[in-house]
This record gives C-alpha cells, sequence and structure tokens, in this order.
C-alpha cells in the first residue's frame, strides 16, 4: 500500500507541476507498524498516520501547497488523547533508543549516498587505516556488545575465536534467517539500512582475515533481498566491497544465499549446512563454527541487529557504547512490540529498560480497557511474564531468571481475555511443526506435549496428564540436540508456573 500511495504522490506532484520542489523518499519502517502507511513532511516533521490513496489530494493541496498541515489525519496520543503534530511529540519514541534502527525510516535505502551522508562506511575507513585487526576485535570486547539473535555471547570474542583459528580461507555470515513468528527488526533494518550491514561484515572481515561473506536471508522477505542486492552493487561501484578497499591490502565480497523459511536454520550449523546444499539440521558442537564453520573453514556467523550495532560501536568508542545500558548488557534491543498493545511496532530501548515502561510507557498500554495479562518474550522458545515482575529491568540475565529469555526479541502483550492454556498450545504448535527431526528428545517428545495438550484443551486431560506434560518438558530440555529443542517446552512450564488454575479449569479429573 505504501507504494501505492508513493505513485500517487508522484501523479499528485506532477498535476501540481511542484515534482522538483518537493522530494519524495520511500523510507524503511520508522517502528510504528499499527499506524501505517505513515507519511512525515519535512519541514516541521509533521506525522499522518494510516494514510489511504484519497488523503494524498488533501495532504498535496492543503500542506504542500497551501502550508495547512491537515489536522484530522493526524493521529492521536492514546494516553493523552491529543492530536500528535510532529514526531517528537510523539511518547512511542520518547524512552527509546535508535542505535541498530537509527536510519531505518531517516533514509532512502536505495540510495548510499545517503547512507555515507550519515557517517556511513567511515567506521570501515578507521578500521582498515588506523588499527589492526587485534585492536579492531579489542574495541569489540571493550564495548560488551552481545549477540542480538538470542544467545546473547559477546561479540568480541566470537570474532577472536575466529581469528585465532589458523587458516588461509575464513568467512562471515550474516543470519538473516528471522524465523520468530512475532518479530521483525532485522527485516526492519535490512529494509531500511542495508548499508549498516555490509559496512559491518567487512569490518568483521578486516578483524578475522575473511575475505568472502555471505547473507542468508529468508526468501519470504523479497523486499530486503532486492534492497540487500542494490545496495552490494552500489557498495562495489563505490569500491566499499571488492579489492584493495579504500587503498588497503584488504579486500571483501559479500553474496547473498537465501533460505528457505525453516526456523531451525537460525542455529548457525543448521544455517550452514544449508549454505552448503545440505539440509539445515543443526550438529553437535564443538566444534564451533569459529574453528570448522562453512566448508569446514572458521566462520564467524552474527545476526542483522547485532551487526548493525557495529559501525555505530567504531564511530563513537566502545566506552560510548557501554555507558548504554547494564553492566552485564550494555547497548540497546530491539522488541517486537504485537499482541493486545496500543501501539504495534518496533521499539529499541536501552538494556535495562523495564517490561512495564516498554508495555505501558512506549507501547501505550492495552486496548479497550482490558487489564494487561502476561507478556511473552523470546518468541516460540521464550516464556510468559506476569505483572508482578513488569518492573523487571530487561537484560539477558534477569528474562532467563524469570524463565523466559531474550531470543530476537519478540514480545507477544496478553490481556485477560487470553487464555494461556491456548496460548502455549500455539507456540507449542509451531515448535512441533520446525522440529528438524534429527533427535528423538524433540522430534517425538514435543508431539507428544501436543498431544497432551489438545486433550487438555479439549476438556478431556486429567491432572496426571498436567504432571505427565511438565515431566516431558524438563525431559526435552534436558535431552534435546539444539536451541530449538531445549526452550520448545518453556511456553508450556512457564504457563504451568503462573497459570496452573486455567490448567486445572481445563482438566476433568480435579482430584
Ligand atoms: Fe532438530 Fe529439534 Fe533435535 Fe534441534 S532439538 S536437532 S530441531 S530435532
Amino acid at each position: 500500500q505504501a507504494k501505492q500511495i508513493k505513485e500517487k504522490f508522484e501523479e499528485q506532484l506532477e498535476l501540481m507541476d511542484m515534482k522538483n520542489e518537493v522530494g519524495l523518499i520511500l523510507t524503511g519502517c520508522f517502528g510504528l507498524c499499527e499506524k501505517g502507511p505513515v507519511v512525515i513532511v519535512y519541514p516541521g516533521e509533521t506525522f499522518y498516520t494510516h494514510v489511504k490513496i484519497e488523503d494524498v489530494i488533501t495532504i498535496c493541496q492543503e500542506h504542500l501547497l497551501k502550508g495547512r498541515p491537515v489536522e484530522k489525519l493526524m493521529m492521536k496520543d492514546p494516553i493523552e488523547k491529543t492530536k500528535i503534530k510532529n514526531i517528537s511529540q510523539l511518547k512511542f519514541y520518547s524512552k527509546q533508543k535508535r542505535i541498530a534502527l537509527r536510519n531505518c525510516g531517516n533514509i532512502n535505502p536505495l540510495n548510499i549516498e545517503e547512507y555515507i551522508a550519515k557517517d556511513g562506511y567511515q567506521a570501515l575507513a578507521d578500521v582498515l587505516t588506523k588499527h589492526t585487526p587485534q585492536e579492531t576485535i579489542d574495541t569489540m570486547i571493550e564495548s560488551g556488545l552481545r549477540g542480538r539473535g538470542g544467545g546473547g555471547f559477546s561479540t568480541g570474542k566470537k570474532w577472536q575465536f575466529a581469528k585465532d583459528s589458523v587458516s588461509e580461507q575464513k568467512y562471515v555470515i550474516c543470519n538473516a534467517d528471522e524465523g520468530d513468528p512475532g518479530a521483525f527488526m532485522d527485516r526492519a533494518i535490512l529494509e531500511g539500512d542495508p548499508h549498516s550491514v555490509l559496512e559491518a561484515m567487512a569490518i568483521c572481515g578486516y578483524a578475522i582475515g575473511a575475505n568472502q561473506g555471505y547473507i542468508y536471508v529468508r526468501a519470504e522477505y523479497p523486499v530486503a533481498v532486492e534492497r540487500l542486492n542494490i545496495a552490494i552493487n552500489q557498495a562495489k561501484q563505490f569500491e566499499l566491497l571488492g579489492k584493495n578497499i579504500f587503498g588497503t591490502s584488504f579486500s571483501f565480497n559479500i553474496e547473498i544465499r537465501l533460505g528457505a523459511g525453516a526456523f531451525v536454520c537460525g542455529e548457525e550449523t543448521a544455517l550452514i549446512a544449508s549454505i552448503e546444499g545440505y539440509r539445515g539440521m543443526p550438529r553437535l558442537k564443538p566444534p564451533f563454527p569459529a574453528v570448522r564453520g562453512l566448508w569446514g573453514k572458521p566462520t564467524n556467523v552474527n545476526n542483522v541487529e547485532t551487526l548493525a550495532n557495529i559501525p555505530v560501536i567504531f564511530l563513537k568508542g566502545a566506552k560510548w557504547f557501554k555507558t548504554i545500558g547494564t553492566e552485564k548488557s550494555s547497548g540497546t534491543k530491539v522488541f517486537a512490540l504485537g499482541g493486545k498493545i496500543n501501539n504495534t511496532g518496533l521499539v529499541e530501548v536501552p538494556m535495562g529498560t523495564t517490561l512495564r515502561e516498554i508495555v505501558f510507557d512506549i507501547g501505550g498500554g492495552i486496548p479497550n480497557k482490558r487489564k494487561f495479562k502476561a507478556i511473552q518474550t523470546g518468541g516460540p522458545s521464550g516464556g510468559c511474564i506476569t505483572e508482578k515482575d513488569l518492573d523487571t529491568p530487561i537484560d539477558f540475565e534477569n528474562l532467563t531468571a524469570l524463565g523466559s529469555m531474550m531470543g530476537s526479541g519478540g514480545m507477544i502483550v496478553m490481556d485477560e481475555d487470553n487464555c494461556m492454556v491456548d496460548v502455549a498450545r500455539f507456540y507449542l504448535d509451531f515448535t512441533v511443526e520446525e522440529s528438524c527431526g534429527k533427535c528423538t528428545p524433540c522430534r517425538e517428545g514435543t508431539k507428544q506435549m501436543l498431544v497432551i495438550l489438545n486433550k487438555i484443551c479439549e476438556g478431556l486431560g486429567t491432572l496426571k496428564d498436567l504432571e505427565e506434560l511438565e515431566k516431558l518438558g524438563h525431559m526435552i530440555q534436558e535431552t534435546s540436540l539444539c536451541g530449538l529443542g531445549q526452550t520448545a517446552p518453556n511456553p508450556v512450564l512457564s504457563t504451568l508456573k503462573d497459570f496452573k488454575h486455567e490448567y486445572l479449569a481445563h482438566v476433568v479429573d480435579k482430584t
């Protein structure tokens, strides 16, 4: 729809003979997805939401021609109930800090010059001309950046392992196989700021000694794939990829590989197998990819959001980055906020922000005056967090301590009308579908859990079934081969812990 609105603007500006006076740019995501399509008119940053084709003529004739902003098309603040006249008034952004999303919505992702104008590729230039590979890794370690794809491992240490592996050929992989059904931050970055990912991959290549990178992106993201291809070609034309970058001896190339959408291919060894042309199945670690990865060579795998942070770390310094967030989790995290919430969309907050701030201050609270019940974090592998823990500062450790996890950053809010048994069944159904089938606990165990859960949902379950469900969940957690199986029971176990009464309401034999 945004594309059609852009075409309508083009047509209208032509008719009004204003084509040379008004620049029209199709950007990436602003974060406020629920309010889209969004049109922002500069100067003044007037913010129009839910724009329809027929609104284009009004905006052109009233705002662009006569200079009169159109109040009826402005968004109403769900809390203050006043009209939002420009971006700075949006409470949605007031507690956010945009590092990974810094350019999304602010530049034309199809134009490398706009990225360069925002200091793009400056970090790569500085690293290549002023720092050794080891100094580059030291900066990464000092920044404290941890993998944003779910693992939370130190990015700098991961680079160090790959650097320390001796080989003439090494690889850098960008994991853009975003498979969590509630997460779309990687897609937004790839669509809105593809060069930040390319720049970070080149920095990583220099640091670990790799000259070849691959972006493994799901084919269901056609816009991201198209924009990545354009970005790679532009970077080559500007000699920012290819041979002797910035006149140094460093050469680096990037190619795209398309994934077919299997959730398990987000796991790095399965992803590597898929690039090699095999069925995407995880394997035992060690050896880790840093030692034996793609085609048996040392390989570093980082996800999109992790990479998007990296150029800024080198521009502003590791110390600056470390001042944001908590002691053990520096920087920010992007969350995809969905479910029963007013401001559905992408939010980027400093680590340490509380869930309450995200749900009520940024998310605008629960619609239709309903009561908050729980928030599911970490996608299908995560757990549900209740009202009593809403004031917990978010970081990797705290979410795990609450029985959930950071995951890739999906956050689904539930209100009093949601049945938590049903929520658990939805996620379990997803992981059963996505299990690759390699190991028995995950392949058979999750299926058996789903059979029991379905029985409970149909009102035929017993107390013994609840016990069996819990026992199976713990067994699968402890014995599965990869993260998918190890975390698949989380939604069931966390709801059994906090919402046992809802399970009990479903069972027939309550004695
Ligand atoms: Fe495959 Fe599940 Fe075993 Fe992972 S845990 S290897 S997804 S069967």
